[in-house]
């Protein structure tokens, strides 16, 4: 009796697969480029994961499809619903670790918030994220995944439902730090064929990886967030370590150059956490104003969220708004990010998946 070889091939996830390495993949099977756009349209707008049901394909090739590849996912680990109709996702990867994902209704517009990282490397200090650690980057199909389990989830398997109008890069992780990975999902999220998301819809928010940054003006044509949240080389050292490598100066002329290179002349949107006796005071609006005064800026001002063994606490509404009053008067386009989903821990910062970390060799759960 012949004894069957061991398969070694894993089969290939599709779901990462942008439009044009799907072609590249079944022209080398002898498919025609168009078979992508097909596989793309029932894979994304209509989320579906099994060949069979494709039916416009021919039959030969969805069972050779189901023979060599996968639609695979995250799975949902759990989900909290908060009071203000925020969804929290845990998702499951297929080695165990978890990452979250965030729903935000709104009116007009519905935002994912999803991750690229399994935990972060940044060990931003007010970041909730930072505390587990760093495991390692999600493949493009984990990145992807999040928003195709996400529409499912929601019950809107076909894009004209349109329940997902924006897609920002805020969850956990360093986005620019899994730089190919997030480029390939961010062509999927704007391809008409899958996602078909606006441009300007679709954010990545980076705490400053000045070389990534400008890579990513050539790779990707998408809204930019930069977590600032200091005025000044010295504050941000300490709260974004990140800056003692690229310093405030060095980021602001990549996010110069980044405006420049877009087609839209949209503004960038600059982060600031307000961080009680921290980065609050008048003296540090103005400051800020000038730094950003060259530059077709808008802030969003983050009221700190906190969480549990923090030492810093959130500004209080007067400092907040007192803030925001210095910004406008300098004509700076200011607003106070509404938090949203705090009473299940899925606000900015607060989230922390289940990641095995890496550098400290141990498990820390949220
Ligand atoms: N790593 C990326 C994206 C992740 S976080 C980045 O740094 O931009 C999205 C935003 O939430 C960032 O501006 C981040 O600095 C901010 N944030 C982190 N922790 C926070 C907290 N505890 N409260 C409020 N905002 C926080």
């Amino acid at each position: 009796m012949a004894i069957p070889l061991p398969r070694t091939e894993q089969p290939v996830n599709l779901l990462g697969l942008t439009r044009g390495r799907l072609a590249e993949w079944l022209g080398a099977q002898g498919e025609k480029p168009f078979r992508a756009t097909q596989l793309v349209k029932w894979i994304h707008q209509f989320g579906l994961d099994d060949f069979e049901r494709m039916t416009n394909l021919p039959l030969v090739l969805r069972r050779r499809l189901a023979a060599e590849a996968v639609i695979a996912a995250p799975e949902i680990a759990s989900a909290q619903r908060s009071a203000d109709g925020t969804v929290k996702w845990l998702m499951r990867l297929a080695d165990g670790n978890c990452v979250e994902t965030v729903f935000i209704p709104e009116a007009g517009r519905n935002t994912l918030c999803i991750s690229s990282q399994v935990g972060c490397a940044l060990d931003c200090t007010f970041c909730a994220t930072a505390r587990q650690g760093f495991n390692r980057n999600l493949t493009a199909a984990e990145i992807v995944g999040q928003v195709w389990r996400a529409n499912q989830a929601l019950g809107a398997v076909h894009r004209d439902d349109r329940l997902i109008t924006n897609v920002v890069f805020m969850g956990m992780g360093e986005p620019l730090a899994n730089f190919d990975n997030v480029v390939a999902a961010l062509e999927l999220l704007v391809d008409d064929n899958a996602y078909g998301l606006s441009k300007r819809r679709v954010t990545v928010s980076t705490s400053g990886l000045v070389p990534a940054l400008d890579r990513l003006r050539g790779a990707a044509d998408v809204a930019l967030a930069v977590s600032l949240h200091a005025p000044d080389d010295a504050l941000r050292d300490e709260l974004v370590p990140i800056n003692r490598k690229y310093p405030i100066a060095e980021l602001l002329a990549a996010c110069r150059r980044y405006v420049d290179a877009r087609h839209h002349k949209a503004r960038i949107t600059f982060e600031y956490v307000m961080l009680d006796g921290v980065n609050d005071s008048p003296r540090q609006a103005r400051a800020l104003a000038r730094l950003l005064a060259p530059l077709p800026a808008k802030v969003n001002l983050i009221p700190f969220n906190p969480f549990p063994g923090t030492g810093y606490r959130c500004s209080p509404p007067a400092a907040i708004d007192r803030f925001r009053d210095v910004l406008q008067r300098h004509g700076l386009v200011t607003v106070t990010r509404r938090t949203r989903g705090d009473d299940i821990a899925a606000a900015c910062g607060q989230l922390a998946g289940r990641v095995h970390d890496r550098r400290r060799r141990r498990e820390v759960r949220s």
